[in-house]
């Protein structure tokens, strides 16, 4: 291996030091006072690997190598290093100090590349703090949305606040940072966090597209009634036709869907909730995904068709709110076929896969070609401290990382 392993190593335990609880567990949100120490730790990190380092006022940590031809279009790598607030030591902080790995080995090898390179920390990828994420990158490429920088966390200290507290003077002028133009290619390293790899018996993948959710909000309304007298068939029971949206929505998904089609319902609120009321009124969330967007908008129709019919039968009405309505972005075909090849000569023999959840990269889809490496996770578990990857696994995916900076750089 050309990356150093040990150093990977020791700086992903180090960091995970950081605002741990338990055992193999993190506590690091967005903006707080554990977050800026691994932030100034990070910085120190970089600042060992050659970079030339800068914190922005959305909290961004970012260091900067010059090219030979400045004026190239710029490579960009990186993933974030907040946590959720019961969260693993591996998720963003992968990726992010396996930038950083691939920029120290390129300097200790005397590589100078033709691009310029930034490594980025992106601030509050995860949004628990603010219930708002990717703030950060949305700052970078001007996604930031009127009034949110005084979003509140729940012990009521705005955003704005946490990023003075954190060292900052936040200005929203300064969004957009980069254009389209400016960055040739952003890549980005994470877990899977899915079981994917695990069930293929591969370290390592190479990410096709992030899938675009569609999230709704169904309420069905129906006519509360004493659960001993009201007959079977006179009744409005929104709570029975939830059941039988969940269930059918479930089936609809597995029959019609393509092998990448997800669909969810996860979240459900029922009025007045007694076990001896019929239940009058129901709202549930439904969370569709897929990579092929025609597959996605044909199930969308038949679940309208399905919710529509259910409630006909059932004598409700409905209501259907959509919250979200994100298109797939996929990751760029010149990008994957560096992978690939890199990938071959590495012998890993990487299968290609698509991620259900998002990632800064995502957002960096918008001004950026980019690409995405995936790194097994077991049992595909994330957002929890039990969360765990092979320290073998991740070094063979920073591998591949470096070499295909090595060739998107022009070193
Ligand atoms: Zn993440």
């Amino acid at each position: 291996m050309q990356i150093n392993q040990d150093r990977y190593k020791d700086h992903l335990m180090t960091l995970a030091e950081i605002g741990k609880i338990g055992e193999t567990g993190v506590n690091r949100l967005a903006h707080s006072k554990d977050d800026r120490k691994a932030v100034d730790v990070v910085q120190g990190w970089m600042k060992e690997a050659g970079l030339t380092t800068r914190i922005d006022g959305f909290g961004n940590l970012i260091g900067r190598t010059e090219g030979t031809e400045p004026d190239q279009p710029i490579l960009m790598m990186g993933s974030h290093i907040d946590s959720q607030p019961y969260g693993g030591r591996f998720d963003g902080t992968a990726g992010a100090l396996g930038a950083i790995e691939v920029v120290h080995t390129m300097k200790e090898q005397n590589i100078k590349p033709v691009r310029t390179i930034e490594v980025i920390c992106f601030a509050d990828e995860e949004g628990s703090r603010f219930n708002k994420g990717v703030f950060g990158v949305r700052g970078l490429i001007g996604q930031l949305e009127e009034g949110e920088i005084l979003r509140k966390d729940k012990n009521g200290m705005t955003r704005l606040e946490a990023l003075r507290e954190f060292g900052v003077e936040p200005d929203l002028s300064e969004s957009p940072v980069y254009k389209p133009g400016d960055i040739e290619a952003f890549l980005e390293l994470h877990i899977e966090q899915g079981p994917v790899l695990e069930s293929k018996d591969k370290p390592v993948g190479i990410v096709s597209a992030i899938s675009g959710p569609i999230w709704l909000t169904v309420t069905l309304e129906g006519f509360a009634g004493h659960a001993g007298s009201v007959p079977m068939h006179l009744r409005q029971d929104a709570m029975l036709g939830a059941a039988i949206i969940t269930k059918e929505f479930n089936e609809l998904v597995r029959r019609e869907g393509t092998p990448n089609t997800v669909g969810t319902v996860g979240s459900i609120q029922n009025f007045p909730n007694s076990r001896n009321i019929i239940a009058e009124k129901v709202e549930f969330t439904i969370d569709l995904r897929d990579i092929d967007l025609d597959a996605r908008n044909r199930l969308e129709e038949k679940l309208y068709q399905l919710i529509e019919k259910t409630s006909k039968e059932l004598n409700l009405d409905y209501s259907i709110t959509e919250d979200t309505k994100s298109d797939p972005r996929y990751c760029a075909d010149w990008i994957k076929e560096i992978m690939k090849k890199h990938d071959e000569q590495l012998g890993y023999q990487s299968p290609t896969l698509m991620s259900g959840p998002f990632h800064d990269a995502l957002f960096m889809s918008y001004i950026s070609d980019y690409g995405m490496i995936f790194v097994r996770c077991e049992k595909g578990i994330s957002h929890n401290p039990l969360e765990y990857a092979e320290m073998e696994d991740l070094q063979k995916g920073v591998e591949l990382l470096y070499h295909t900076a090595m060739e998107i750089a022009g070193a």
